[in-house]
């Protein structure tokens, strides 16, 4: 079940936050990403088949409160979520870790330390990403074989790292954009519920400051159940291993 290089979905997902010029650079990097990954089918994501299925992805994390209220909240509704950890935050709450692995969830990797890996030369890239790996091993005995890259940045340097070092890039097709309306439960529910498509990536963060985003969820979980979605991990939805 590949996606197949003729359903590609544009990123979407709107803020009411954002300066001209700062929609502006997010509009041209979407566009950019689009065009990048239509040219690099099987080995970097925006979305999964045209199928009723989505899957959520949660970034940034873990932390003390948010991560586990978001893993909580999935366990209730019997949704699967894709954690992107970073490996610093991974060392410093490997509970959280453990417990969000142990609840259904994919631990997946999102670098050691959020740097824009495009501005990393090659042994760094190759080292960070050993790096992530080697904590997240450490607490769930699984090496990750996903990343995605902080801040979505990705090129053709990164890619190949990547994809050396064993991993897929995963971004996303449906964008909540939680960090620029962070108490805005309304806005980054209606974000998914508003445009939703089949196989859809939706990006949200699990960290402390997003406390918005557990009842923000929990909307976009009724309201994509109502509309008969199938919520599935990244693994189901891309036909890609999580783990190597
Ligand atoms: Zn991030």
């Amino acid at each position: 079940m590949t996606r197949g290089p003729d359903y590609l979905l544009e990123i979407k997902g709107l803020s009411q936050t954002l300066t001209d010029e700062k929609w502006e650079c997010m509009v041209m990097w979407r566009k950019k990403m689009f065009e990048f990954v239509r040219n690099r089918n099987e080995s970097v994501f925006l979305n999964g088949p045209d199928k009723k299925m989505i899957a959520l992805s949660f970034d940034d994390g873990p932390d003390l409160t948010v991560t586990p209220g978001i893993v909580k909240l999935l366990k209730e509704r019997n949704v699967p979520g894709n954690f992107f950890f970073t490996g610093i935050n991974v060392e410093k709450h490997p509970q959280v870790v453990l417990n969000t692995y142990q609840n259904g969830n994919l631990i997946l990797s999102h670098s050691y330390k959020h740097d824009d890996m495009t501005s990393l030369d090659n042994d760094e890239i190759y080292m960070d990403i050993k790096k992530t790996e080697a904590a997240i091993e450490k607490v769930i005995g699984l090496k990750p074989a996903i990343l995605r890259t902080p801040y979505g940045e990705t090129d053709s340097k990164v890619l190949s790292i990547a994809t050396q070092a064993g991993y897929k890039v995963v971004l996303w097709s449906l964008d909540t954009l939680d960090w620029t309306q962070k108490h805005d439960v309304n806005m980054i529910a209606q974000n998914v519920i508003s445009n939703v498509r089949n196989g859809d990536i939706i990006l949200m963060h699990s960290l402390e400051d997003f406390t918005s985003n557990v009842s923000a969820l929990s909307l976009i979980i009724d309201e994509l159940k109502r509309q008969s979605f199938e919520f599935v991990n990244l693994e189901t939805l891309l036909g890609i291993k999580a783990y190597q």
